[in-house]
């Protein structure tokens, strides 16, 4: 499992966990159920006696054993795929509860059955705890795994009050206990699961500040190196123009000379803006690639439509400058653009440095152009 395999929206985030939790904690009772009864029936006076009900039992346990470790987490996790597994592997503890909770009343129930009837009540109370700490996710599923395991047991000692009260006054108060440890560790649980998702609503935060520059709030370099090849692989795929258009703006050293680096920043915000206005496209990834250097993927984009609109980003430029702290200054930039094409590019990398190519050749004709990679 990835960290990019872990679903990020909250809702899926605390299934996929519960999910988790729920497979770790669980899948190994039904073996223990399995074994209890086998002991159950073997101490009993007379196994032979009762080899149909023996075998009854055993088939049953054993069934739920299978069904709990045929019962796999699913591939993807999707929110609905990852509800209806929560959904079967709660029925599969319920079953298995109510299984052992009819086995232990019959148990209780039956004279035949007094020498093991100890090891039975031994061992509700040890599934019994064992749910209360280890499935307290649930406010109520949790809950009905005690009156399943409990009720027909209780009922038996009840139906056999005089000799056995004892017994059912002392599994009477466990189970109170076992009441208040379960709200207790079910607070826990969701504390836990609270903390879990503030940290991962932080990374997420996190992440998001890491790719993006803080001067022009455009997707800065990192963000670039992770999504370029990512793009050009799909454009591949799916046979989809993919073009690139990179920006250098003209003797950006003179405004820092002249105006001051702070007069810079400013500049360096108001290209930013000026590209949000000309490369509308939600699917347009809008990055500062370095210093007073820009990029614009536009993925589904042929070479003629992004050399339009990157000519008259650099016409606008060049006609209207910057006005900046009260100055307006002259600024043009340089372009290269260019279309993914495969059979040309080897690599991603291979593409990039087309259109850096292009860049350049347009600064070397004397800049405030643009080029064709
Ligand atoms: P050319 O036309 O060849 O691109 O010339 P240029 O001056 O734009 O290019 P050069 O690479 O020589 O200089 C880039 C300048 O950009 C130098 C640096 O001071 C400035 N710069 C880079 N990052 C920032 C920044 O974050 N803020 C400011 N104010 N200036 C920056
Ligand atoms: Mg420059
Ligand atoms: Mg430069």
């Amino acid at each position: 499992m990835t960290p990019s395999d872990i679903p990020q929206d909250p809702t899926a985030f605390a299934h996929w966990r519960e999910a988790q939790d729920l497979r770790a904690r669980s899948h190994l009772a039904g073996l223990y159920y399995l074994v209890a009864w086998l002991l159950v029936w073997m101490m009993s006076a007379e196994p032979t006696e009762h080899l149909v009900f023996g075998l009854a039992g055993t088939a049953c346990f054993g069934s739920l054993l299978i069904l709990r470790l045929a019962h796999r987490l699913p591939e993807q996790n999707t929110q609905a795929l990852l509800q209806r597994w929560l959904n079967r592997q709660w029925t599969l503890i319920l079953l298995g509860a109510l299984a052992w909770g009819l086995a232990l009343g019959w148990i209780i129930h039956s004279s035949e059955f007094e020498e093991s009837r100890v090891i039975a009540i031994m061992a509700t109370i040890a599934f019994s705890t064992a749910s209360v700490y280890h499935l307290a996710m649930r406010r109520y599923l949790s809950m009905l795994l005690l009156p399943l395991l409990y009720a027909p047991g209780l009922l038996a000692l009840l139906l056999d009050w005089h000799t056995q009260r004892g017994h059912f006054v002392a599994l009477v108060a466990y189970l109170s206990y076992l009441v208040l440890a379960l709200n207790r560790n079910r607070q826990m649980y969701r504390d836990h699961l609270a903390l879990e998702l503030k940290l991962l609503e932080q990374q997420q935060s996190l992440e998001q500040l890491s790719r993006t520059d803080s001067l022009t709030q455009l997707g800065n370099r990192y963000q670039f190196n992770s999504l370029f090849p990512v793009m050009v692989a799909n454009a591949h795929r799916q046979s989809e123009p993919l073009s690139l258009v990179l920006l250098d703006i003209d003797f950006f050293k003179r405004i820092n000379d002249e105006y001051g680096h702070t007069c810079g920043d400013a500049c360096l915000s108001a290209f930013a803006e000026r590209m949000r206005e000309v490369f509308r496209r939600d699917s347009d990834a809008l990055l500062r690639l370095g210093g007073e250097e820009f990029g614009v993927l536009m993925p589904n984009t042929p070479l003629e439509q992004a050399r339009q609109l990157a000519e008259s980003f650099r016409q606008e430029l060049m006609q209207q400058g910057f006005n900046v702290q009260g100055n307006t200054l002259p600024l043009t930039a340089s372009l290269g653009v260019g279309c993914f094409a495969p059979e040309r590019d080897s690599s991603a990398e291979a593409f990039f440095k087309r259109v850096d190519d292009a860049l350049y050749l347009a600064k070397d004709a004397g800049r405030n152009r643009l080029a064709l990679a």
